[in-house]
């Protein structure tokens, strides 16, 4: 194929868990999980093996690396500043996640842009950076709720990818990833409305409740088609190769479940993950999709 895109399984562990002692457990609970898997591509650096990268809190950064990385896993951080040094009390700059080891950085994570107050601005100052040393950005887009109910899913994805991979050059488009979260596209609350009338029903009619399931092909379809508009975005502000080659994950409520029919997807080249990389059984069954 002419495009191959390296599938990549992004753990965002958020300001989770509480100790540094739960994060060892939980990363050393996820690599013996992934050992005795049979489809051990994450451990497999071969080709076509999946890319796995997990993002601890700051603290856990370097004793998470030491657990994971003998094992062919990566580390990111969640967050940097967009400045190299300096008075900028409780920032962290990216040539320190650098020097312990950080081969990612989340850029513009939903949470950063709503509670944080990351612009498309400041984001793109933190993907330039995160690219001028050496590390991968993860650039996250997508809608808020209001912007769902709204309709405008794929004017919101297309004005911040183009603000923020603004300056960032073709050679560079390699090294980036966009991850598109859709809390509401493919999760089951887009249907809740409906499932609670499914479920009404069903109840009344004695039916089992594996009928509500048919709703998420929908979910995975709609998700597929905000991955391809945003590689249209990509060829316009690039060109054709950068548009296929570029590697886009869907984020949002990914389990166990959900993760082998969005995987399936044509457009879809991983997950960033957020509860279920929490809990090391979830995280490895999801990196081990089928
Ligand atoms: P979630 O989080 O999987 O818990 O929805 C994904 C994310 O926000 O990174």
């Amino acid at each position: 194929e002419m495009y191959a895109r390296q599938p990549i399984m992004a753990g965002n562990w958020k300001m989770n868990p509480s100790t540094e002692a739960d994060a060892l457990n939980l990363s050393t609970g996820f690599v013996a999980l992934l050992n005795e898997m049979e489809d051990t591509c994450a451990v497999d650096e071969s080709e076509g093996c999946t890319e796995v990268v997990l993002f601890p809190p700051f603290p856990f950064i370097s004793k998470v690396r030491d657990v994971v990385g003998p094992h062919g896993i990566s580390v990111g951080s969640q967050q940097i500043y967009y400045e190299d040094k300096g008075a900028f009390t409780g920032s962290v700059a990216a040539s320190m996640v650098k020097s312990v080891g950080c081969e990612y950085v989340l850029c513009g994570h939903s949470e950063r842009r709503t509670m944080f107050g990351d612009s498309d601005v400041n984001i793109n100052a933190k993907v330039r950076k995160t690219l001028e040393f050496g590390m991968k950005p993860i650039l996250c887009v997508g809608e808020t709720k209001d912007e769902f109910d709204l309709g405008i899913t794929k004017e919101v994805c297309a004005m911040q990818v183009s603000k923020d991979l603004a300056g960032v050059a073709k050679e560079q488009m390699k090294d980036v990833v966009i991850a598109c979260k859709l809390q509401l596209c493919c999760g089951i609350y887009c249907f809740y409305p409906v499932i609670i009338i499914i479920e009404t029903t069903l109840a009344v009619l004695d039916e089992p409740v594996w009928a509500i399931g048919t709703g998420l092909v929908c979910g995975n379809n709609e998700a597929n088609e905000i991955h391809k508009f945003i590689r249209t975005v990509l060829e316009k502000m690039y060109d054709k190769e950068v548009a296929e080659s570029t590697r886009i994950q869907y984020g949002g409520s990914v389990t166990p479940d959900s993760v082998d029919g969005l995987m399936a997807m044509s457009d879809i080249d991983g997950c960033l993950v957020g509860g279920a990389s929490l809990f090391a059984d979830k995280f490895a069954r999801i990196v081990n999709f089928k």
